[in-house]
């Protein structure tokens, strides 16, 4: 059970990285001696670990940082058949790898979970006995106490309790999420989102998906639902869209959308670097498809920029080939729609991906958890 001071602690260095102990003290309030009693316990338990030793005028300090081994994580994406289920630690690696068949029926999906689980956590010493929690991630809505499913076309679901039966079954508290959520919380616990406190992720693939961090925190609104430029109208009157509504930016700019719109044109392609490789040897089919793609896509993320103005746009993608006439649209579009001061301010990364991105970004919905407690 972790001490409202070492949660303090925990938020602390989740939020600036690795910490001296004069650092520490300053952040909790605390005086020296206090925070190095503090400090000494929290490395006896192996929460903290010594990480490195920072040399600048006066004595070198040595700074503490998470202990990686100091709690592990089970993540599993839905989104994929078979859905990949990974084993992580405080450091947001993934030290084990698994795979479960995808089922719509939820009771399968705890069994099939519980029963890969111990193979799962043999690959580390001490993993089941530092198994915080277990994190889900699914495309669809979930509610904000991240115990519900409220509504998932892909897996045709609604109101399913899915992280309780999966706790009934393996005795791990257990968190759902959103997959953009997901991963936009993985860049803030671990990745390259770590420092900032306004950013967006959008997540292109079969659908595109989106999540903000606002002031640090995860923008949920008030349905769960913000960030769902999948289905902002892009083409008014446009083509049907699966939500039910006509010319969602999902039916121009998803990979789903685009690759449906290149059979159309008699392409036999399966992937976007073919239907770059035509665009780029001038078929004017090929080319057109790309830019009515960026160009939808660029106008929705400048709309973001212009809505919230975040300090970064991480794109990602899983189909390896942003460097061509698609990517070049996107970013165009982007630049001629946002006001000309923005122009150019909002940083725009762009990010392939493999597909244990949801399963790692459910871990981090459980480590999230762990480090910021009930209220983050
Ligand atoms: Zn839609």
């Amino acid at each position: 059970m972790i001490t409202s001071s070492q949660r303090q602690l925990l938020r602390a260095i989740s939020r600036s990285g690795p910490l001296s102990r004069t650092e520490m003290a300053q952040a909790l309030g605390l005086s020296k001696a206090a925070m190095s009693g503090l400090a000494r316990d929290l490395i006896q338990l192996g929460i903290l670990r010594e990480a490195d030793t920072i040399y600048g005028q006066g004595r070198p300090s040595i700074r503490l940082d998470l202990h990686p081994d100091c709690a592990f994580f089970v993540g599993v994406s839905l989104l994929q058949d078979p859905a990949p289920m990974i084993l992580g630690n405080l450091n947001g690696e993934i030290i084990a790898r698994a795979e479960i068949p995808l089922s719509r029926d939820p009771a399968v999906i705890a069994d099939a979970i519980s029963e890969a689980l111990p193979t799962l956590l043999s690959a580390h010493p001490v993993a089941a006995e530092k198994l915080a929690g277990i994190g889900v991630a699914l495309s669809g809505f979930v509610d904000e106490t991240r115990k519900n499913c409220v509504q998932s076309t892909l897996l045709n679901w609604q109101d399913v309790p899915l992280a309780d039966l999966v706790r009934d079954k393996t005795g791990i508290e257990t968190f759902l999420e959103n997959d953009a959520k997901a991963v936009a919380v993985d860049e803030k616990l671990f990745g390259s989102a770590r420092e900032i406190q306004n950013f967006s992720v959008v997540s292109l693939g079969d659908g595109i998906g989106c999540a903000h961090f606002i002031d640090g925190r995860l923008y949920r609104g008030n349905h769960g639902g913000a960030g769902e430029i999948a289905h902002c109208t892009i083409e008014p009157g446009g083509a049907p869209c699966r939500c039910g509504k006509r010319g969602c930016l999902d039916t121009v700019a998803s990979m789903k959308a685009i690759k449906e719109m290149s059979r159309a044109e008699g392409f036999e392609c399966v992937s976007l670097a073919e239907i770059e490789n035509q665009a780029s040897s001038g078929n004017t089919a090929a080319i057109r498809i790309l830019h009515r793609a960026g160009s939808a896509l660029g106008l929705a993320i400048a709309n973001l920029i212009q809505m919230n103005d975040p300090g970064l746009i991480l794109i990602t993608h899983v189909e390896g080939s942003f460097d061509g006439l698609f990517g070049t649209v996107v970013n165009q579009a982007i630049e001629t729609n946002v006001l000309p001061r923005y122009a150019g301010q909002t940083p725009i990364r762009i990010r392939r991906v493999d597909g244990d991105i949801w399963a790692r970004g459910a871990a981090s919905i459980a480590a999230h958890h762990f480090i910021l407690g009930p209220n983050p």
